[in-house]
């Protein structure tokens, strides 16, 4: 048996019918070159399968071919294009447990949370559905009385998108489903770590009834010249990334040249914080899930734990024995409740961090070593008496890691929260409704959770202040982001 037989057999479906070319013009295609890059199972290190890896070539082809579907794509009847996104939805939903299958199999994320996934990226092709039949301007008359004011939303053209390996599905289809509601045509790449689901989506539009040349989809292991020879091609006019602060940093330079329009979801550090007042197994539920959502590897997850002295104690010990509790293993594995690592350097990284915070005077409650076996395992961590100096207070750890400091007045927890180049997300935890309104309002993030460990919906605004990006994902805002506003003055 071959790697991929042999991890199919563990699976509800053949790994060898996902798609391994680039999808470009509603062709399966080998890439110029026909290098491959190899996509390895984080819960065991061994290779599954290879990806084409595209040239520059490859990449400027796929401008090209989404540059030519832009024009019949926007005028495709706004009630067409939301059908299509609709069974785009309804295709995801059918073949949920294979696609998070998929998923756990390429990211490591445990069963549950890649179903999870699923549902979530589907829900922006249903949402946006709904947004392309609503995408209403507006029409008033000008202070002067001279004229009337038109003002009409038009799509942006062809839109490069970058996405991450940490949810597969849905930050491809939180970009997708908006550009193609709003009219434009994309270029898609996929992270390197994670190419399967994008290919096995990209079959799926095709389904779906999504024209050729309208989503295009490349993988490269030359992300840098290959997104910079797009960002410098004119037919590009949008860049939707989601990745670390520091990448966008550079593309936001690379996209100056041509002035493309940005919207970046970049880095968190968020702050998590439990007063005194709060109920404890509310605030134990929310931590869970803000921390352990995909094993700790979101740009949302808890990364600082501001606890208040009255019930910080309570709270360590809770948290520590809930962690401790989780079972550890391959994603794909149905006993699993945290899943490995993405690759080695992570796990390096994260022991890196834990090793640096005890050094700075922090205890270990549960975890604190890398599993010594095969896949990328790190095990859930609580370290408590955290200090402010700890390289893991000011980098966004990425892990199940939760690390925990103590707070005595609200003035000192707002001001430490807000400590951070970052501003994706808080979470605040009170019962004291004033309190809880108050703190939000202070909060120097694009998101609050309010006792709630989860916040993410396509139907709300998602994005960060600071460094954590420009621009909101979901809602009415995200249609927005692949949108030219025109404005006609008009006489009549
Ligand atoms: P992460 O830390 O989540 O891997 P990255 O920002 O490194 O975040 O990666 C996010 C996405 O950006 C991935 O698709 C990756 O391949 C891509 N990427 C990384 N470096 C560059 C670059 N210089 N130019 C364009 N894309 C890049």
């Amino acid at each position: 048996m071959n790697a991929i037989q042999s991890i199919s057999a563990q699976l509800s479906f053949d790994v060898a019918s996902v798609p391994t070319d680039l999808y470009i013009g509603g062709q399966w295609r080998p890439g110029a070159t026909g290098n491959r890059l190899d996509v390895v199972d984080p819960s065991t290190g061994a290779v599954i399968t290879t990806v084409a890896d595209a040239s520059i070539e490859d990449a400027i082809e796929a401008v090209k071919v989404a540059h030519e579907a832009g024009p019949a794509w926007a005028a495709t009847p706004p009630r067409v294009k939301s059908e299509i996104l609709r069974k785009c939805y309804d295709l995801m939903i059918e073949r949920r447990e294979m696609l998070a299958e998929l998923i756990s199999l390429e990211n490591g994320k445990a069963l549950p949370d890649a179903r999870g996934e699923v549902t979530y990226a589907a829900e922006f092709f249903r949402w946006f559905a709904e947004e392309a039949v609503r995408l209403n301007g507006e029409i008033y008359t000008a202070p002067s009385g001279a004229n009337k004011i038109i003002v009409e939303h038009q799509p942006i053209g062809v839109a490069v998108l970058i996405t991450p390996w940490n949810f597969p599905a849905a930050m491809a289809t939180r970009k997708i489903a908006p550009a193609l509601a709003a009219g434009c045509t994309c270029v898609l790449k996929p992270a390197t770590e994670t190419p399967l689901t994008a290919f096995a989506l990209a079959q799926l539009y095709e389904e779906a009834g999504v024209p050729a040349g309208v989503v295009n989809v490349i993988t490269t292991g030359k992300a840098g010249p290959a997104t910079s020879a797009m960002l410098h091609d004119a037919r590009v006019r949008k860049l939707s990334f989601t990745g670390s602060t520091q990448v966008g940093r550079i593309l936001l330079r690379e996209a100056a040249d041509q002035v493309i329009s940005c919207s970046m979801e970049l880095g968190g550090n968020a702050p998590f914080i439990v007063f005194d007042d709060a109920d404890l197994d509310i605030a134990i539920e929310g931590a869970m899930v803000a921390k352990m959502r995909n094993g700790g590897e979101a740009c949302t997850a808890a990364n600082r734990f501001y606890v208040q002295k009255g019930i910080a104690e309570a709270f360590s010990a809770k948290l520590a024995e809930r962690m401790g509790a989780l079972a550890v293993g391959a994603g794909y594995d149905s006993k699993t409740q945290c899943g490995p690592l993405i690759n080695k350097a992570a796990v390096d990284r994260i022991a890196g961090l834990v090793a640096d915070a005890e050094k700075c005077g922090a205890t270990t409650l549960v975890g604190g070593k890398p599993l010594d076996r095969d896949g990328f395992y790190f095990p859930p961590t609580v370290l408590q008496d955290v200090t402010a100096d700890a390289e893991i207070t000011h980098q966004e750890i990425f892990g199940p890691i939760a690390a925990i400091t103590t707070f005595e007045t609200e003035d000192e927890v707002v001001a430490a929260a807000n400590s951070s180049e970052y501003g994706l997300i808080s979470y605040v935890f009170t019962s004291d409704l004033s309190r809880g309104l108050r703190v939000s309002e202070r909060m120097d993030s694009g998101m609050v959770g309010l006792n709630r460990g989860v916040v993410s919906d396509p139907a709300a605004p998602f994005g960060g202040t600071k460094q954590s990006g420009l621009g909101r994902e979901g809602a009415h805002h995200g249609i927005l982001e692949f949108c030219e506003t025109k404005y006609i003055a008009a006489s009549w």
